[in-house]
């Protein structure tokens, strides 16, 4: 069978086919432009590789950035809602790929709990039914699965959005987050480093003291949630997690602050607890996959 996966960025949307092992046979690289532009341009993809490999696609899966809304009674269902993105609010992202295919089963559901469905299925999570996929990127984005069921609510979880202490030490003014001066996204997404360095992550040395504070901010966020959750395990992906010098800096922290207060094996070096994406960079799109795969056999 054939699987179509979108993984809607706020850059640039990947489309990719795919198997039923969750294998790319060919994907593509959209900017995210205007969303007529955007999603024609996903549509058509699709339709050729209909007509390339002779095989009509089995499902859809849309992981998108957000917030979007994911109440199948709502009005507004498979729509981003109220995103900053120019262009984008309240934009339908799951129906024009619903009507260029109508009798395809289509999954939705927030870009990161979509990563975290990928990494259950091939990734890192293959052992979890509740944890944490938390990425860093341009935002910061928290999803994962509770009890085996991805993580929804009201709305869904807006993790980036904890608030935290400014270190006394951080020469940033005020995080980057319009609507809070000082949440983990505006404290320590991408560009949060790049104005309180003044220069972008990637071109600071791993000695730099801009990643004992990211570990930092990331550390803290980290300890709310596993007191809140109790994950069995969290992954950390997103291009500022490229820094692989981060990993061992955030489980010190992660350690300091718990202060042996929660007590099991798995926590004793967090080696196996705070971990990378198995899938790698391609966690966003073969979770598409895989949200494409759920909805066929809930179909
Ligand atoms: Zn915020």
């Amino acid at each position: 069978m054939l699987f179509g996966g979108i993984e809607g960025g706020g850059t640039k949307f990947v489309c990719a086919v795919g198997d039923e092992a969750g294998q790319i046979h060919q994907w593509v690289r959209i900017p995210t432009i205007d969303p007529a532009h955007t999603l024609d341009a996903a549509i058509a993809f699709f339709k050729k590789q209909e007509v390339l490999r002779n095989e009509r696609l089995a499902a859809i899966g849309i992981g998108s950035f957000g917030p979007v809304d994911l109440d199948p009674a709502s009005e507004h269902y498979g729509y981003i809602t109220r995103t900053p993105k120019e262009g984008w609010a309240f934009t339908d992202v799951a129906g024009p790929v619903q009507k260029a295919f109508p009798d395809v089963p289509v999954g939705f559901d927030t870009d990161v709990n979509t990563a975290a469905l990928g990494e259950q299925r091939w990734g890192a999570a293959q052992d979890w039914d509740t944890f944490i996929y938390l990425t860093v990127g341009t935002g910061i984005g928290g999803g994962g699965m509770l009890a085996g069921r991805m993580l929804h609510g009201l709305i869904h979880p807006e993790m980036g959005h904890v608030l935290l202490p400014v270190r006394e030490d951080d020469p940033l003014a005020r995080g980057v987050c319009p609507f809070h001066p000082n949440c983990l996204e505006g404290l320590a997404c991408g560009p949060a480093i790049q104005a309180r360095w003044d220069a972008p992550g990637e071109t600071l040395a791993p000695d730099h003291p801009a990643w004992d504070l990211e570990a930092h901010y990331l550390a803290l966020a980290l300890v709310d949630f596993m007191v809140t959750l109790s994950p069995q395990g969290i992954i950390l992906g997103g291009s500022v997690m490229h820094q692989r010098q981060l990993y061992p800096l955030i489980r010190q922290k992660v350690r300091a602050l718990l202060n042996d207060y929660l007590v099991h094996p798995r926590l004793e070096t967090l080696e196996d607890y705070i971990v990378p994406p198995g899938l790698g960079d391609d966690a966003g799109v073969r979770g598409a996959i895989a949200l494409g795969q759920a909805a066929l056999a809930a179909d």
